[in-house]
């Protein structure tokens, strides 16, 4: 589809002017403290909107993936025992992978062809949360490697990443839904120890969510992804950056301006993640 084109860094310059100013916003206009209620930081006017909105995931072991709460009488059509009995906790790496292969806590696993765990660095400090396999996924067992995976890795080079290098790309769900549908609330709950260990082994210094379903996977809140565009979230204490999900984009290309700023976000805020880290300095950024 020539997508890469889109995506390639003209010259390196321009591209860290355009991602300077952003994060230059983020030390200069995000000086949170853990005191101080993140909704009451003003927005620069002209700026991007960079409050950091606290963590509803503290009680991330709150058995629905802190998802809104079902309708009234609507029941997860399964119980995830898994969650219950705390054993995904203390699964290592190659643990979590076979329990994800196996696992029948959802309705997904009886059309899947295969779980899709995730693939990528196991020491990554990023982290790409897409929504859920499709039809190449379930049929290779690695995500992202359809047409919108080639977008993504598009997008990846474009801010010099890589696929497997200092990169892990990991599902809301790891089964496909049928039809490609949205995954339903129940889904994602009951997949959600699944994501929430893979974030606990691999310890990333930044997530992007790519788009709403991952996003609300994680941050436990709605989320518009346009009204969510330049704001730094966090999971636990880990940064998290939304945009739009490859799919969407492959459907409205007039928007991979905005993906290419959340991109030049997302990196500069990596830089200052690192240069916090080499300069002894806490890394979390409410304290900046
Ligand atoms: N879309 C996703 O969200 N994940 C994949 O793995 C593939 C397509």
């Amino acid at each position: 589809m020539g997508l890469a084109p889109l995506w390639r860094l003209r010259d390196r310059p321009a591209v860290d002017d355009a991602c300077g100013q952003l994060a230059d916003a983020v030390v200069d206009r995000a000086p949170l403290q853990a005191e101080r209620s993140a909704d009451t930081v003003p927005a620069a006017a002209g700026a991007v909107d960079l409050r950091i909105v606290p963590p509803l995931h503290s009680d991330a072991r709150r058995g629905h993936a802190g998802l809104p709460p079902l309708a009234a009488g609507v029941a997860p059509a399964v119980t995830p025992e898994h969650v219950a009995d705390g054993r995904i906790e203390g699964l290592d790496w190659d643990a979590l992978e076979a329990t994800i292969l196996t696992c029948e806590a959802c309705v997904l696993c009886q059309k899947r062809k295969q779980a899709v765990p995730g693939v990528g660095d196991r020491q990554a400090d990023w982290l790409f949360v897409g929504e859920g396999p499709g039809a190449e996924e379930d049929e290779r067992g690695e995500p992202f490697v359809g047409q919108a995976g080639r977008l993504l890795d598009a997008m990846l080079a474009s801010i010099d990443l890589r696929r497997g290098h200092d990169v892990y790309i990991a599902n809301a769900v790891k089964c496909r839904p049928p039809h490609n549908r949205t995954p339903e609330t129940a889904e994602i709950a009951a997949c959600f120890p699944y994501l929430e260990r893979q974030i606990a082994l691999l310890q990333p210094r930044l997530i992007v969510a790519l788009g709403r379903p991952a996003a609300q996977a994680l941050l436990n809140q709605e989320i518009k992804i346009g009204a969510s565009r330049g704001r730094l979230f966090r999971y636990g204490g880990i940064p998290v950056i939304v945009t739009y999900h490859p799919a969407y984009l492959l459907r409205n290309l007039h928007d991979k301006g905005k993906v290419w700023e959340d991109l030049c976000f997302a990196r500069r805020t990596m830089a200052e993640l690192h240069a916090r880290a080499d300069a002894g300095a806490p890394e979390n950024l409410p304290t900046i």
